[in-house]
């Protein structure tokens, strides 16, 4: 009987592994039977974005966290498919922090070049998995949200590529229940012009907090306000957008914070991060952990330890992303294929632990990047992934760290090479805090929109 793999997801890792497998394929490999549930109607995972909040058309949790007008937060340097390049894609270069549609045009690229959508069951989600260590398979439970139908269906692997941001962790501060205005978190954060002429207030010092009040900045909000529980973020900030230590409480409209301070507030957006959720998996194969470089009791950061037939896909904390999730996509294939064998339970705890006690010693964001790069490399060199500059990679991501302290509102202007074809970036034909239409017809037009250049 041909061996059966449950992919949980068609965002970027789920569609990293199909893609693994299709190449494994196309090299004349035989490869077991691919079933990817994906509980929206189109892949992409959080690339494909939705206006919805709340709850979805089938009354489920929305997916999906991005909002519009997000470009890339990182060089599209760092993250390019080594198998499929950016150049291949667009055929031609363009700038190094596109926006969120055209890297969607571009993971949807490779997909469909690949030909994996038949293995795609859309509207379908993923209720429950159980595994019967007697047949050593899984029972994976599923329903159609078009035919209204809950089955179950036999695998020999799961591979759970469901996504890390998008059960919001919500935080609670005194007065929340009769605050003036809207209350909301970044999950639910949509469109930057509702804070236009409005005093934000910013709950959080990450990637979300950062962006999100670039966001608001950007697009005319009178004042931002951040404020931070352990370190400011420490850019060089617009003059209408100012640090504080954390919020104490709020009265009314105006937010008080562990300084002594308070101002008016008209609304306040908590980037305080996300929950890893698998709701799908009973307790003795759910992953919990933060967002962290290295989860414990992940082999190789994807094997499930206790029963390595469970595979989890890019749940680290995020430097590197498409290229790290296709690293791991390409050693579990290996692993499923019969490539590579998996060493005993005490063996793949210690290397496991031998990266987690490395991981705490690290200091700064290079450090970091440095070892998740070092991840990926090992991933790499055990199969045939086309292999890039990781050293050079790393270069990448400190000049990046090196422009947005220079420039937080101008890092997105900024141009790096192409570690995959060595084609140097081009300038976008509109400084990113100018560019307003965020849409792939205008990124990819030669010349700014006349209504851009209008406002901009
Ligand atoms: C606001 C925001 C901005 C970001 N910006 C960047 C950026 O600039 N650069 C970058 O590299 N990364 C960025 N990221 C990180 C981003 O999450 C990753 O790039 C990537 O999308 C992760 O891929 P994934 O496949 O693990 O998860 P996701 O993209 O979340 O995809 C998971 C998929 O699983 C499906 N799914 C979930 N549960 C089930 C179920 N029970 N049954 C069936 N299907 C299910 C979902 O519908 C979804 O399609 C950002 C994330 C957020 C939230």
């Amino acid at each position: 009987m041909k061996q059966r793999v449950a992919i949980i997801g068609a965002g970027p890792c789920g569609l990293a592994q199909l893609r693994a497998f299709q190449s494994a394929r196309a090299g004349g490999a035989e490869i077991p039977e691919l079933v990817c549930f994906e509980k929206q109607s189109d892949w992409g995972g959080m690339w494909n974005y939705t206006w919805r909040t709340g709850l979805d058309e089938h009354g489920e949790a929305v997916h999906g966290s991005m909002y519009r007008y997000l470009w890339s937060n990182g060089p599209k340097e760092c993250l390019e498919f080594a198998d499929y390049s950016f150049d291949e894609h667009f055929g031609r270069p363009m700038g190094s922090y596109p926006p969120r549609e055209v890297l969607w045009d571009y993971i949807k690229g490779r997909v469909e070049k690949a030909g994996v959508r038949p293995w795609i069951r859309f509207n379908t989600t993923v209720r429950g998995v159980a595994f019967d260590a007697e047949s050593q398979t899984f029972e994976v439970t599923a329903h159609s949200y078009e035919q209204d139908l809950t089955y179950s269906e036999t695998f020999d692997y799961v591979v759970v590529a469901s996504g890390h941001f998008s059960t919001p962790n919500v935080p609670y501060f005194p007065g929340f229940e009769s605050f003036a205005g809207r209350v909301l978190h970044a999950h639910d954060f949509r469109d930057a012009l509702e804070f236009k002429g409005k005093d934000v207030l910013i709950v959080g010092g990450s990637y979300s907090a950062e962006d999100i009040g670039s966001q608001c900045f950007k697009y005319g909000a009178r004042s931002i306000t951040s404020c931070y529980r352990s370190a400011p973020m420490g850019y060089k900030w617009p003059e209408n957008w100012e640090e504080k230590p954390l919020l104490t409480h709020v009265k009314g409209s105006t937010a008080f914070f562990a300084d002594g301070s308070s101002r008016h507030i008209d609304a306040i957006i908590l980037c305080t991060g996300y929950k890893h959720h698998f709701p799908f998996l009973p307790e003795e194969l759910r992953l919990k952990t933060g967002n962290r470089l290295w989860p414990l009791n992940l082999y190789k950061g994807v094997f499930w330890e206790q029963n390595p037939k469970l595979i989890y896909l890019g749940m680290q904390d995020q430097w590197y992303s498409f290229n790290m999730f296709d690293a791991q996509a390409w050693y579990a294939r290996d692993v499923i294929l019969g490539r590579i064998a998996l060493p005993d339970f005490e063996r793949m705890q210690a290397e496991d632990l031998a990266w987690r006690r490395e991981e705490e010693t690290l200091e700064t964001a290079q450090q970091m990047f440095e070892f998740q790069g070092e991840y990926i490399r090992q991933l790499i060199e055990a199969t045939d992934y086309p292999s890039f500059d990781i050293a050079e990679v790393n270069r990448t991501f400190l000049e990046w760290k090196h422009d947005k302290y220079e420039n937080i509102m101008g890092y997105r202007d900024k141009c790096h090479r192409s570690l995959i074809t060595g084609t140097m970036a081009t300038p976008h034909h509109t400084p990113w805090l100018q560019a307003l239409d965020d849409s792939l017809g205008a990124y990819l037009a030669d010349s700014p929109e006349p209504s851009m250049k209008a406002t901009g």
